[in-house]
């Protein structure tokens, strides 16, 4: 019982702390607490200290993140070959859980900016897929569901070889599938259909954020960047085409927020629209009657276009591309398919991936 054993190594660790990490600078602010970059006095090395808010709902699920990367780490890549950050210790200080991790850099949301948000060249795009998927390939073995994947928790490793390589950070609203507590997680323009609609998730709720991600790793700019939720669905239907399958839609808890159930229309009635659903999304005219006030809709990043013309003509001043140019964009589109497929058991795992 992982809990017990933590809660009572966090006792004997609070009652002889000696102060071990010196505060140096702050690296970054999250939902959980602070991270601080620390000198180690033990080591002489820099080290990354999450230090979590004193209140119980995060105290638990930092015992969590404890929990699972423990499990990750030791049990699932002892040797530190599949692209998940390091946890290095965990103590109680003035009340507070102190995780202590490896020192890493700047996290994809940063590179993005440094880059203007022009998005990175193919060769990155392909080596930080391959690399998060590594990642993913483990956690799905280990039967973990990460829950908050997208650029912020991407880390670089730090490097004096150009060789650029990442890591997955972040286990904080992690869980263990089939004990999935929560239904309002990961962060909103990487929400997958099924979390959107209220419906039970799985593992392939991670493989939909890392669609989101790649694409913007190649466009500079997030995929479906929706102010609202129903912004993001009508995002994902207009870009990708097509819409959530019946039985998603017929079973899922939300699904009234956003679709309306209009009955079978048959091929050769004179309304027949080609979906071959039961249900279409709700306009926005049904939202203004049914909430008289308009949903927040900010401007679209991108041209309202499909998928493979988005990633075909981007940039859209760009002169001429070259054959394989041309080839590895169509890649990257199949790619992406497979990966924002709106049915969560159609949708690729890591490994096909
Ligand atoms: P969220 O709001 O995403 O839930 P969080 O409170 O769970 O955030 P983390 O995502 O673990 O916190 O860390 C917040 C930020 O701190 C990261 O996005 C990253 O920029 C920085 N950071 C975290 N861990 C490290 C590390 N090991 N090395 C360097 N920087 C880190
Ligand atoms: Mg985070
Ligand atoms: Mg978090």
């Amino acid at each position: 019982n992982w809990d017990l054993i933590l809660y009572v190594n966090l006792e004997l660790v609070n009652k002889t702390s000696k102060r071990r990490f010196i505060v140096k600078e702050m690296l970054g602010q999250g939902t959980f607490g602070q991270v601080v970059k620390c000198l180690d006095t033990e080591t002489n090395n820099y080290v990354a200290v999450k230090v979590i808010k004193n209140q119980p709902a995060f105290y638990h699920q930092a015992i969590m993140e404890v929990s699972l990367l423990r499990a990750l780490n030791h049990k699932f890549d002892p040797d530190d070959e599949h692209n998940i950050v390091r946890m290095l210790d965990y103590l109680l200080f003035q009340n507070h859980l102190c995780i202590a991790f490896e020192m890493l850099g700047q996290n994809l949301y940063e590179l993005l900016k440094r880059n203007h948000f022009r998005g990175l060249r193919m060769e990155f795009v392909r080596t930080f897929s391959k690399q998060i998927l590594d990642a993913m390939i483990v956690m799905r073995e280990a039967g973990i569901i990460h829950c908050d994947l997208k650029p912020e928790n991407i880390l670089l490793v730090p490097s004096l070889t150009p060789a650029a390589e990442v890591k997955v950070i972040d286990f904080g609203s992690a869980c263990m599938e089939g004990k999935t507590v929560y239904s309002y997680i990961q962060s909103r323009y990487y929400r997958s259909p099924e979390v959107l609609l209220g419906y039970p998730y799985n593992t392939a709720i991670d493989m939909w954020s890392l669609g989101c991600i790649v694409a913007e790793l190649f466009l500079g700019l997030p995929l479906f960047p929706g102010a609202s939720e129903y912004d993001v669905l009508q995002r994902m239907v207009k870009i990708l085409g097509g819409q959530p399958p019946d039985y998603l839609l017929r079973e899922a808890k939300n699904s009234a927020k956003f679709f309306k159930h209009v009955g079978s229309i048959c091929p050769g009635s004179e309304v027949y629209d080609g979906l071959g659903s039961s249900y279409r999304m709700l306009t926005e005219e049904d939202i203004e009657m049914r909430e008289s006030k308009r949903p927040k809709v900010v401007k679209w990043y991108f041209p309202q276009l499909r998928l493979d013309q988005l990633i075909c003509n981007y940039p859209w001043k760009k002169t001429e591309l070259t054959e394989t140019e041309k080839t590895e964009r169509l890649v990257l589109v199949d790619f992406l398919k497979g990966l924002l497929k709106f049915d969560p058991d159609k949708r690729w795992s890591p490994l096909q991936a």
